[in-house]
């Protein structure tokens, strides 16, 4: 097996997969209320369709796309609307959610919606048809699955990368998908090609994971397509979209460009699984596999969620937390955002829910830079965090713009390796938001 394609720079974070990667995904017995933000996906938040004290059925659409880069989103449940209301989401903001009280004898059964063959449908049809099903990249970043698949006049697919690294070091909802729903991937697979008739496509699955990459290969290998299962090194952030270009096809997207720019197109494995279970059974998306672990988990575990389900059952499911809980996280301790509480919904971007011991978690002292350079050997975009580190530190934004922050993915390797405790990322992300809004005041200004 060919394990060594890879791309320069990057780090080994000590790895806790075994806690739930063999672990059969189990489905999340229905709860007695789901919350359901608008805002769930990159892009504008949906626009509701309901109102307080309508019936609704599960895998009914309650909420329309609210322009191009947004999608729909549709009950999990059989109940009743009970309120459109302020509610805390994921990321900490007060979000408008539509909650809906379940109906006690809901069932997993559907309401037929199931779209017309994509086989009878043009582009414009199935691009359409991905957004109504609320279909978004489901690695984490949430962004609209039929955003990606529309390619600009002008522009070329050729090659479809398939992201099957998961290179976080708990997560395993993806590996699980690989496993146990290769069937759906290869449909989905089949779905976007008949589409985007790219000349290669490339599963890209990093090597700790051969029970995936076999029952691909031979997934792959009777499928008639042009597929490819990719082995790639085990190394953090193989997952991120130029990284894996890089490895697989040895091709770098040039700053502030985007990956079609080189022909290629890269989304997540679990998002084509999707895209299967839409055109095949109607089932839009309504669920996701969401991995609960970490140390300070009793029962680590794969669990299929229904969006809106609140994370404390989802957690009291895996046998609740022990007394040494110290962290909670979405999604991996590298990309991951902490979270005061579990009263909070799981919603399409929430991969796993990460509950670690005070002896997991970083000792948040910092100490002044020591310039030992491990931040720049460690960043996978050449940057030189430790020169943007001192730039936000004064607030020189500007600099930070010529000094290519915009290019920082917020992998979080140069916080990792950082000696000395300095929360590069987060100045970071505070920096990248501050010059693009600047950025786009200015745009305003020039328009007038
Ligand atoms: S500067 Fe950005 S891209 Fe580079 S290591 Fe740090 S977070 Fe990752
Ligand atoms: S890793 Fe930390 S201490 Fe070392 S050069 Fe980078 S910012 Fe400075």
């Amino acid at each position: 097996m060919n394990s060594t394609l890879t791309f320069r720079h990057g780090i080994h974070p000590e790895e806790y997969k075994e806690l739930s990667e063999h672990c059969r995904v189990e489905r999340m017995p229905f709860v007695e209320e789901y919350i359901l933000p608008l805002a769930q996906h990159l892009g504008a938040p949906s626009k509701p369709l309901v109102q307080k004290g309508n019936k609704v059925k599960r895998g009914q659409k309650i909420a329309a796309a609210n322009g191009f880069v947004s999608v729909a989103l549709h009950s999990p449940v059989d109940g009743t609307v009970t309120g459109i209301s302020l509610a805390e989401n994921p990321n900490g903001q007060m979000v408008q959610s539509i909650i809906i009280k379940a109906d006690p004898f809901s069932t997993q059964q559907l309401t037929p919606s199931i779209p017309k063959s994509y086989e009878e449908m043009n582009v414009k049809e199935f691009i359409a048809s991905v957004q109504d099903a609320g279909i978004v990249g489901l690695g984490g970043a949430a962004f609209p699955a039929h955003v990606k698949f529309s390619i600009p006049e002008g522009k070329t697919c050729r090659y479809i990368m398939l992201n099957g690294c998961e290179c976080e070091p708990f997560l395993t909802s993806d590996h699980r998908t690989m496993v146990e729903y290769p069937d759906d991937v290869m449909d989905g697979i089949r779905i976007l090609q008949h589409f985007l008739k790219a000349e290669k496509i490339f599963i890209g699955i990093e090597a700790n994971k051969p029970d995936a990459i076999n029952i691909l290969h031979e997934k792959a290998k009777n499928s008639g397509l042009p597929v490819e299962v990719i082995p790639l090194k085990v190394k953090y952030p193989q997952g991120a979209e130029k990284m894996m270009i890089n490895a697989i096809i040895a091709k770098e997207v040039p700053s502030g460009k985007l990956p079609l720019d080189i022909e290629a197109l890269v989304t997540n494995i679990s998002s084509i699984a999707a895209i299967s279970q839409w055109f095949r059974k109607g089932q839009p998306l309504i669920e996701r596999i969401v991995t609960v672990t970490g140390t300070a988990v009793k029962r680590p575990a794969n669990i299929l969620v229904p969006f809106g389900t609140p994370m404390r059952d989802v957690v009291e499911l895996c046998g609740g937390i022990t007394s040494e809980a110290a962290r909670i996280l979405l999604g991996g301790p590298m990309m991951g955002m902490v979270q005061k509480s579990l009263d909070i919904p799981v919603v399409k971007g929430t991969s796993g829910i990460l509950i670690l011991t005070s002896d997991e978690v970083k000792d948040l002292s910092q100490y002044t830079c020591i310039r030992c350079g491990r931040c720049l050997e460690a960043c996978p975009m050449y940057l030189n965090p430790s020169l943007l580190g001192m730039l936000a530190k004064k607030g020189l934004w500007e600099e930070m713009e010529t000094n290519h922050i915009l290019d920082c993915f917020e992998c979080g390797c140069c916080s990792y390796v950082c000696p000395s405790g300095i929360p590069l990322v987060q100045s970071f992300r505070v920096g990248k938001s501050i010059i693009r809004e600047h950025n786009a005041r200015e745009k305003e200004k020039e328009k007038v």
